[in-house]
């Protein structure tokens, strides 16, 4: 259930509330919104929640108490109305400003990873991407540099000033991992790796979750629900497309999920056309339709050969592409009145 405050509550009225949620051993969460505050209470059971509801009525700093019928409560839309956004090294996901996360899908070398953050940062991008620890369907195929590759993308970041992104796949890995990068990525193989949507819960640095390839846009919330019981809210979703009967693209990406989530929670949304499609031409409109639908940025992969690319070179962007792919997104962006 959540609490809902009277404005200009003071810190004595929410420890009061808190006190008596507490003292039932409940879970709190609290949103201080700008003009709202709400208290998440976790775990009521049933039968006690009308009696509860009644109890913090009579307090009167309560506004009103609303039950949570949803399998998932601390990112439901209900609990900050107003939306979240998360900011990291002076970019914000989810204001006003669209997020361009761009880079390559895999860090192969210091020269590629380099020139293309330069090129990116240069043409708009906001966040700059490289994974380093690679999930695969094949064991066969190339699984990533590891710390060493983190070790470039800490220089990339330090070199042109953009935040960094990478997956982390093991939660043994996730303390290290956030000792180089400033966002955590969950990769679409991992959803529903709960003992990782733990450990990654339990640390303090923003996160973004990609949505389960085969999961529905319930299954993936409470997967963020997972992370946010834990304390951490600065999540970022993610869609980067689920597995249908399709076969022409790699997946289909799901247009629809964007607005749902929109309606559904307050996390900022990022777009990956790139899975998505598995189609480097199709990328840009995808993007531009994403952009629409109100995603708040996308995540392209970017190679300076695609054609020699580790992984994904099919789906990757060239230098070029990525600057029209940029010139593209302005004025959808303006159109829903966002700047890029
Ligand atoms: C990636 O971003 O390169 C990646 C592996 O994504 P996903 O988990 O969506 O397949
Ligand atoms: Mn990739």
């Amino acid at each position: 259930m959540i609490v809902i405050l009277r404005q200009n509550v003071s810190d004595a009225d929410i420890a009061e509330v808190s006190a008596v949620l507490e003292a039932r051993g409940l879970g709190i969460h609290l949103s201080r919104g700008v003009e709202t505050t709400i208290i998440g209470a976790i775990g009521a059971v049933d039968e006690e929640k009308a009696e509860l509801a009644n109890q913090l009525s009579t307090l009167d700093c309560v506004d009103r108490v609303v039950p949570i019928s949803k399998p998932y409560k601390v990112v439901a839309r209900a609990f900050r109305p107003e939306g979240t956004t998360v900011t990291v090294r002076g970019v914000t996901i989810g204001g006003p400003q669209l997020c361009v996360m761009a880079g390559p899908c895999t860090i192969e070398s210091e020269e590629m990873l380099l020139s293309t953050a330069r090129f990116v940062k240069a043409h708009g991008a906001n966040v700059l991407r490289g994974g380093a620890f690679k999930p695969s369907t094949s064991p066969y195929s190339f699984h990533g540099m590891g710390e060493a590759g983190l070790r470039l993308l800490s220089q990339a970041r330090d070199e042109t000033g953009m935040p960094v992104i990478t997956e982390v796949m093991d939660p043994r890995d996730v303390e290290m991992v956030a000792g180089y990068s400033d966002i955590l990525q969950i990769g679409t193989r991992n959803m529903t790796n709960f003992t990782l949507l733990r450990e990654i819960g339990n640390v303090r640095i923003p996160v973004m979750l990609k949505r389960g390839w085969a999961s529905t846009i319930e299954e993936w919330l409470q997967a963020a629900e997972y992370i946010a019981s834990r304390g951490n809210y600065q999540i970022i979703l993610c869609e980067r497309g689920i597995r249908t009967f399709e076969t022409y693209t790699r997946n289909t990406f799901d247009l629809n999920a964007i607005p749902a989530v929109k309606e559904l929670s307050h996390l900022p949304l990022i777009a990956d056309p790139a899975h998505g499609t598995g189609r480097w031409s199709l990328v840009s409109a995808v993007a531009r339709g994403a952009v629409a639908a109100g995603a708040d940025g996308v995540m392209v992969e970017v190679h300076p050969t695609p054609h020699c690319a580790l992984k994904d070179g099919a789906q990757s962007l060239t230098f070029p592409s990525f600057e029209k792919l940029m010139q593209g997104l302005r004025p959808v962006a303006e159109a829903v009145s966002r700047s890029v």
